[in-house]
């Protein structure tokens, strides 16, 4: 299995390492061999080639089984060229290979309830949910689209366009990702008032047919907004279009109060998944063994979950970060009074610790 690392910039390289200690372990343990190379991206690709995605890291991207991503930017490029910018990187990967679904559980730990920002018997019920939000259409890329004057005003429009093909392959995404959980899927859109929707929810309806062992039920984008901070443990899979799906995701993400906690990836059809830290690349603290590795040490874990197969392996690594938690381990972001707090290379250790 080929392994592209893509460390970036601020925190990536350091929490990247310490994400690929995990790697090695899990492989030594269950006897598997990751054979890994490493790109530029972002910043330091801007440094070293004067484009924030080389086409060499397009290419070793290509030919790996899947991508493993820090974060990219930072102060330092802030002021550069847009056209250039450390995130055009970002971008740029998805585009390249191809990358139309993005996955990303928001689960709180028990163990850090606290962070939360639910009221505690709402957090009771538990907050898992993962949402499936369609990366590559939608009103982002629709056309026609426009910015500018008329009748002597400004203005603007852009258009929400969704093909039936673009429906099928993420709705097939949301439905065998509930296959690995419990079942059950939650369609969002907005099919009272936008004609888009209503195609939206017809495919989906229609390609749930093939999953009849997967629960589906629809609601519309306004009240999942609200019924994601009244009772999230109603969701198991929230199934998306691309404006809702940002919204929704970061919204999912930001109640867990834990953003150095949470992976995603972002998959294709048969091209190489992208895994990644849903956190940027905090400046603030790159360089400092400060940073949460957990992010991404999950990212890999989710890795071997959905590119590789490996169950196991994957439980392996979550089981252990539980375990890391429920010792009292914690990273400043998430630190807790009577915690003992680490950095990120004693955060790791403690995870390898627990995964042997
Ligand atoms: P950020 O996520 O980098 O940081 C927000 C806050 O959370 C900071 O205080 C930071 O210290 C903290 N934080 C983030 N990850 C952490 C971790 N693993 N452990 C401990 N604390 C953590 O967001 P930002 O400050 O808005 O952006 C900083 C840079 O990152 C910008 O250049 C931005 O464009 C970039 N960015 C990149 C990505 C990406 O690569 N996917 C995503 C978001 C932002």
């Amino acid at each position: 299995m080929k392994i592209c690392v893509l460390p970036g910039d601020g925190i990536g390289q350091e929490i990247v390492t310490q994400a690929m200690r995990v790697l090695d372990a899990v492989g030594q343990r269950f006897g598997r061999t990751f054979e890994t190379t490493e790109a530029l991206i972002g910043g330091c690709a801007i440094d070293a080639e004067g484009v924030p995605l080389p086409d060499q890291t397009v290419a070793m991207c290509k030919e790996a089984d899947a991508v493993l991503l820090g974060a990219v930017g930072g102060p330092k490029w802030d002021t550069i060229d847009p056209a250039i910018r450390p995130e055009k990187g970002l971008l740029g990967i998805r585009k390249a290979l191809g990358l139309f679904a993005n996955v990303r559980p928001a689960r709180l730990y028990k163990q850090l309830a606290d962070a939360c920002y639910l009221r505690p018997d709402i957090v009771a019920k538990g907050l898992d949910v993962m949402v499936v939000r369609e990366l590559t259409g939608g009103i982002y890329f629709g056309e026609p689209r426009f910015d500018g004057e008329k009748d002597g005003e400004r203005f603007g429009y852009n258009t929400m366009t969704y093909y039936e093909h673009e429906i099928r392959r993420i709705a097939r995404v949301a439905f065998e990702a509930a296959r690995k959980r419990s079942g059950r899927v939650c369609s969002v859109d907005k099919a009272n008032v936008l004609d888009v929707s209503r195609v939206w929810r017809e495919i989906v309806i229609d390609e749930h047919k093939k999953y009849a062992d997967v629960e589906l039920s629809h609601m519309y984008v306004d009240n999942a907004a609200m019924q994601l901070v009244r009772d999230p443990s109603q969701f198991d899979v929230i199934v998306t279009g691309n404006l809702f799906g940002d919204i929704l995701s970061d919204e999912a993400a930001a109640i867990t109060g834990s953003i150095g906690m949470l992976p995603s990836a972002s998959l294709g059809e048969s091209n190489p998944g992208l895994y990644e830290p849903i956190h940027g690349s905090a400046p603030d603290i790159a360089g400092q063994d400060k940073a949460n590795p957990l992010a991404t040490i999950l990212s890999v874990s989710m890795m071997l979950r959905h590119s590789f197969n490996m169950v196991e392996e994957a439980d392996c690594i979550e089981n252990a970060v539980e375990k890391t938690l429920e010792q009292g381990y914690r990273t400043g972001d998430i630190r807790q009074e009577q915690c003992e707090m680490v950095g990120c290379t004693a955060m790791t250790e403690a995870v390898l610790a627990n995964m042997a």
